[in-house]
């Protein structure tokens, strides 16, 4: 559990390597239990572990060769 997954380094559309930095964003599940607080629901927390395999790191980068701006999220492969 030393090695961090790697950073992407290629455009995904057309391949040119582009700088990408890292990016934060709210995970999809964070969004969704906001939303139903938002209703009156009280949704139950999510373990921990599943949380983690759900968010992962994200990463953001601008190709200049066909202007397209990728996210791109990097998911921990969770043992056990
Ligand atoms: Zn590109």
């Amino acid at each position: 559990m030393t090695t961090a997954p790697p950073q992407p380094q290629f455009c995904p559309w057309c391949g040119t390597p582009i700088p990408f930095e890292p990016h934060e964003h709210e995970p999809r599940f964070e969004t969704l239990v906001d939303q139903a607080r938002a209703r009156g629901d009280d949704p139950p927390p999510l373990p921990q572990r599943v949380r983690d395999a759900l968010a992962g790191d994200s990463f953001v980068g601008a190709c200049p060769a066909c202007r397209a701006v990728s996210h791109v999220v990097t998911h921990h492969a969770t043992p056990g």
